[in-house]
């Protein structure tokens, strides 16, 4: 699921993203109202390892939750979705084995994200996490790799978390090792 400026975009395992009713639930997600805190325009070109330890060179402390847009024309991004998943659910780890890969050249689109602290382990992924939607709200996916330059990245310094659990019990019968 990739949100973005009020309107949410489920990219499924055919790479297309498909616009997300109101009435549809999720199990899982993250939002936050976005509001940038920092803007800058990155002249150089990185790939998602260097893309990261030049964010880590932005973040101001290690204790906070960060939110991130980037937006520009991409010289590549690599995404992946996964199949839908039946009960009895299997762990995330043999979901991926079935991900599908999507690959992009020259896209103009966002990435967004957040980092989470290491504090917070076990609430939500730990570090970056980023999803990426096209410009043409078309395709999209979960982030792997990228390789970009002359883009516009936007921080968002985020000292609150709330966090809604399920009422249904299918979340406390799970094994959450
Ligand atoms: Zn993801």
């Amino acid at each position: 699921m990739v949100g973005l400026d009020g309107t949410f975009y489920q990219v499924k395992d055919d790479g297309i993203a498909y616009h997300v009713d109101d009435s549809i639930k999720t199990p899982f997600a993250l939002v936050t109202f976005f509001e940038a805190d920092n803007t800058i325009l990155l002249h150089e070109s990185l790939n998602y390892t260097q893309l990261e330890q030049y964010l880590d060179g932005l973040l101001p402390r290690e204790d906070i939750i960060y939110a991130f847009e980037i937006e520009g024309t991409f010289d590549y991004i690599k995404t992946r979705s996964v199949p839908k998943q039946d009960k009895p659910y299997p762990p995330f780890s043999e979901v991926v084995e079935n991900e599908t890969i999507f690959e992009f050249h020259d896209i103009s689109g966002t990435i967004v994200g957040f980092w989470f602290p290491d504090y917070m382990e076990g609430v939500n992924a730990l570090g970056y996490h980023f999803h990426f939607i096209t410009e043409d709200r078309m395709a999209g996916g979960h982030l792997l790799n990228c390789q970009l330059q002359n883009v516009i990245i936007e921080i968002d310094y985020t000292y609150e978390f709330y966090m809604i659990l399920p009422e249904s019990d299918g979340l406390y019968d799970a094994d959450l090792s």
